[in-house]
């Protein structure tokens, strides 16, 4: 493989829906640093949330490179072209210099015979017995299996070369990090699909450094994974091992890692996360986005007044349209509505009873996790006020900044590479 623009080992994704808070974000990586968890920020929109909020995304990229210039941060960063496909992926060429490339939607769609026909040709090393260092138990994949797998893969893998060679030919070889994301699809794949993944995605050429699998378990929006921590466990350290394997039988680049689509908060894998990049000396992208939202929300009701109006205003509205904000959403959030306090009651609240309910604490037992994902979903209401929330947002900067930067370091950050 020739230069390429490289990621570095650990890397953290931030999404910031209304563009205030790369400053704040940054810190954390700062903070982090500090602490000797040097994390490269990274910072991501989707188009969805592009279109949401009626941002382009350039706006991303002066973003970051006014926190960068603010902070003097000197180490990377990057801006994520996050989600695009072949029809959304032109606007974010040039100020993008990473493309998350979702091709979730092509699996499933079978390939042609010829060309699942040709991939088994050209693999026979991933029928039989598969040796991996780290994986207890070889693979035993049978061609019938490689060809169930490639039948429902391949077409993906081969769209994915079609929109990096088509981001290629404008960007340039190696100016640009890949990663392709296949976490929004019905079910997870498991290690032995995610090695023929690899090895389809290695012959479509592209060099590939993050990859963003589904992994087992429900990933709900906001709030923590809720599935067997044991399993995902194993999932996870498979997956890794596999990536090891990958990038010497395939010829991957060395910085070929897992990317976590967190859907935010994830806190109880970060453990068995943290211990399998120790023993695997393994580096990992984490990608959040709604958590900073949500931090917004939290330094608003914290900072009282006129912050505390419009939060309520916000949850009124919401819990007003409860099933019309929860349906696109239905296969990421568990809202139980009996929790959802009405909006009279939320409207006597004090800024500690609202921060109370929203903050991202188990150990409170005022922490409501329905009350959580309502709000994660419903940053549209905030879009619909424009300039009425991004002046509360200004005028309430030091105390917003503080929640998100403290959110990212401490809840996130710091377990991850230091485990605690
Ligand atoms: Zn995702």
């Amino acid at each position: 493989m020739n230069k390429y623009l490289k990621l570095g080992k650990f890397s953290f994704g931030m999404g910031d829906r209304f563009g205030h808070q790369g400053k704040a974000q940054l810190k954390a990586c700062v903070l982090a640093t500090e602490l000797g968890a040097e994390f490269i920020p990274v910072w991501n929109k989707s188009n969805r949330e592009h279109a949401f909020i009626g941002t382009e995304p350039s706006s991303l990229r002066a973003e970051a490179d006014a926190a960068v210039k603010a902070l003097g941060w000197k180490k990377p960063y990057h801006v994520d072209a996050d989600h695009i496909r072949l029809e959304t992926v032109d606007r974010f060429i040039a100020p993008s210099d990473f493309f998350t490339i979702d091709v979730a939607d092509s699996i499933g769609q079978p390939a042609s015979v010829t060309d699942v026909k040709a991939f088994m040709d050209r693999h026979p090393e991933l029928t039989g017995k598969i040796f991996i260092p780290h994986i207890g138990r070889p693979f035993e994949i049978t061609r019938a299996e490689v060809e169930r797998v490639a039948g429902k893969f391949l077409l993906a893998a081969q769209e994915a070369g079609k929109i990096y060679r088509h981001i290629a030919q404008a960007k340039g070889e190696g100016n640009f990090i890949t990663e392709v994301s296949m976490d929004e699809t019905d079910s997870p794949q498991t290690p032995p699909e995610l090695l023929i993944i690899l090895a389809a995605l290695a012959d479509e050429g592209i060099p590939l450094q993050t990859i963003a699998p589904k992994f087992t378990g429900r990933f709900n929006k906001g709030v923590d994974y809720v599935g067997d921590i044991r399993q995902f466990e194993q999932e996870f350290n498979d997956d890794v091992a596999v990536i090891a394997h990958a990038i010497q039988r395939y010829g991957l680049p060395p910085s070929l890692k897992l990317s976590v689509h967190s859907g935010s908060d994830k806190f109880s894998i970060y453990e068995p996360i943290c211990q399998a990049l120790k023993k695997f000396n393994a580096g990992v992208h984490i990608k959040t986005a709604g958590t900073t939202w949500l931090e917004e929300l939290i330094g608003l009701a914290e900072a009282g007044g006129d912050g505390l109006e419009i939060a309520k205003e916000i949850y009124a509205h919401a819990v007003g349209q409860v099933d019309e904000f929860c349906a696109p959403y239905a296969s990421v959030i568990d809202i139980d509505k009996s929790k959802l306090p009405p909006a009279a009651v939320v409207n006597g609240w004090s800024s500690r009873q609202f921060t109370d309910a929203l903050r991202h604490d188990q150990k409170n037992p005022a922490f409501n996790p329905s009350f959580r994902q309502l709000l994660h979903v419903s940053f549209k209401v905030a879009a619909k006020k424009g300039d009425r929330y991004l002046n509360a947002l200004k005028k309430h900067e030091a105390i917003v900044a503080k929640n998100v930067t403290e959110n990212l370091f401490e809840r996130h950050m710091k377990p991850l590479l230091l485990g605690k």
